[in-house]
């Protein structure tokens, strides 16, 4: 896997950012003179490494109102179209220090912003954060990432961008973090383009961030939604694609602006709320839009693209969105990048395995993983000395499922991803994980694959992928069945490593013919103990003690079972 760090690819290529650093992002946000004062709470939160946005009552707030904005353009939706076709009015004008953005806003009355002013140097704290986020905002997705500008009404790029401070509880029932809203339609642009303002809330109280100061509070409120709202408000410069009354690709809209927010303020992890969503639904598919959290939290696509193939990937699949949906864009770009769809949704599957404080593995996978829930793992039937099915399920296309079964075969096993009548074995593949060494393996549908004997911890985990872009379900089953051939003389020893405290007090060799002798020696060839197979079952069993009745200690032992034929050796692990 290549590894390129947290985005590191994007700041190196441009030279700009490579000392980039959280002091640097800090002092980008805050206004100077709060940094000091902030900075301790910023460390604290970083170490805590989890930032909540969560409702006094744990509801997750709705991220962002383009979705419902998007709705009432097409469909004429007449209970929002009451609140969006409302013209709020505000006094006062504050240009960013980069000049690309009119900051609106009033300081008395209902749409008031907060007045406080930790700096004291006149300008209100919550302006400053606003036209720092925002100018960054500017720099990473538009110098850096080389988004097109926002368009203008004859579709050139602009150089100047509105935003509207107010209480966005006014308009929008969902009271978003901000939201873009379409003014109007582009007609010398292919297909559907809009020029664009970004309304911003001023009451960001409904976040509850583990730092508990307001003003730090606001500050990360600010730098996430001012990322994801202009990333929306570049979107519309590519091409929005209608659907009768709505538009198509609502997940990918809005996963897109929620990795900016990981690239353009990664020390704000806002995102981590919508994952449970999307690590719940992924046996639906990928590009069905739910139109709820769930479109935010299929974001880990993006993250994921992001870490293989640089964050850029994001814009130049928009780039090709003005030739056609969100999918075909997509794949067109990872086919130029040498991989494709059908493989990054195994990958993604393997991805959200190690997730979560249990399975995440340093410098792997995702950056924030050991932040990320669980993966959802359905429970499948164990795992058994014998030919059987192990799980049996559909899956619609771009869709994966974790499960778990539990392992009680006493030695290693074949299994088969066996695809049903009427779905394609080019359409499945099969991720499973070796507990013992935590490693993956990516197996195509209809290739029996081995799975070494498990027996620490007793289960195994597998994924089936529906790697298809194609509508329909593809329906399998998994089969397992013995590694070694009935009748084999193979030895087998179990449980292997043979733990004292977790197994039954014997070891059981298998295959031992009747009259056979086993010997067990020390690593070093001491001569501990002769068992023989006085029985017509192929079974010898050993309760760990020497001939001088002392029980043995963990380690390697040796063993031989003589035969009137033939002599066979072999080893086998105890561990107290
Ligand atoms: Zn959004």
């Amino acid at each position: 896997m290549k590894s390129i760090g947290k985005y590191h690819g994007l700041v190196n290529r441009n030279g700009m950012f490579c000392y980039f650093s959280i002091i640097f992002y800090i002092s980008l946000v805050l206004p100077p003179g709060l940094l000091s004062q902030s900075a301790k709470g910023i460390n604290n939160l970083n170490d805590q490494g989890k930032v909540l946005s969560l409702t006094e009552d744990g509801v997750v707030n709705h991220k962002c109102g383009f979705p419902q904005v998007l709705q009432t353009v097409l469909s004429q939706n007449k209970e929002l179209n009451k609140y969006l076709t409302q013209q709020i009015e505000l006094d006062s004008v504050y240009h960013s220090t980069s000049g690309h953005f009119i900051i609106h806003y009033d300081v008395t009355g209902p749409y008031a912003i907060p007045d406080y002013d930790r700096n004291q140097n006149g300008t209100k704290d919550y302006l400053e954060f606003v036209s720092n986020s925002f100018d960054r905002a500017w720099q990473i997705e538009i110098d850096s990432l080389e988004f097109k500008p926002p368009p203008d009404s004859a579709g050139l790029n602009r150089n100047t961008y509105h935003v509207y401070c107010f209480p966005l509880g006014y308009l929008y029932p969902d009271n978003p973090f901000g939201s873009t809203v379409l003014d109007y339609e582009i007609p010398s642009l292919t297909g559907l383009n809009y020029v664009t303002h970004i309304d911003l809330n001023v009451d960001f109280s409904f976040a509850s961030y583990l730092n508990e100061d307001p003003i730090v509070r606001d500050s990360m409120a600010i730098a996430v939604t001012a990322a994801h709202e202009f990333n929306h408000a570049l979107q519309c410069g590519y091409r929005l694609w209608p659907d009768n009354n709505y538009f198509y690709d609502i997940w990918f809209i809005e996963s897109s602006a929620t990795f900016m927010e990981e690239v353009v303020a990664p020390e704000v992890n806002d995102y981590l709320n919508y994952l449970p969503w999307y690590f719940n639904r992924t046996r639906l598919p990928l590009d069905q839009s739910l139109r709820d959290l769930t479109d935010y939290g299929k974001v880990v696509v993006e993250i994921m693209l992001g870490e293989l193939y640089g964050a850029d990937i994001t814009r130049k699949i928009w780039t090709n969105i003005q030739q056609e949906r969100a999918l075909p864009a997509m794949e067109k770009v990872l086919i130029s990048e040498g991989t494709a769809l059908s493989r990054e949704m195994v990958n993604l599957a393997t991805w959200l395995y190690y997730t979560g404080a249990d399975r995440s593995i340093p410098g792997q996978f995702f950056p924030d993983a050991p932040l990320f829930p669980d993966p959802d793992f359905i429970p499948a039937d164990p795992i058994l000395f014998t030919n059987q099915i192990v799980l049996q399920d559909s899956l619609p296309r771009l869709a994966f499922q974790w499960y778990a079964s539990p392992y009680q075969t006493p030695q290693s096993i074949s299994a088969l991803l066996e695809v049903s009548e009427g779905s394609s074995a080019a359409n499945l593949s099969a991720v499973y994980i070796d507990m013992i060494s935590n490693e993956y393996y990516q197996i195509p549908a209809s290739t029996s694959f081995e799975i070494p004997f498990q027996s620490i911890p007793d289960y195994l985990p597998v994924a089936v992928v529906s790697t298809s872009s194609e509508a329909g379900l593809q329906s399998f089953r998994l089969l397992s069945r013995p590694r070694v051939a009935a009748g084999s003389s193979e030895i087998i020893v179990f449980p292997q490593p043979f733990v004292l405290s977790e197994h039954q007090a014997y070891l059981t060799f298998k295959n031992i013919p009747p009259l056979a002798q086993l010997f067990i020696f020390s690593s070093n060839g001491k001569h501990l103990q002769t068992l023989q197979n006085d029985s017509q079952l192929p079974y010898v069993y050993w309760d760990l003690t020497t001939n001088q009745g002392k029980t043995v200690g963990s380690g390697v032992y040796l063993y031989r079972v003589k035969t009137d034929n033939k002599e066979n050796n072999g080893k086998f692990i105890v561990i107290r």
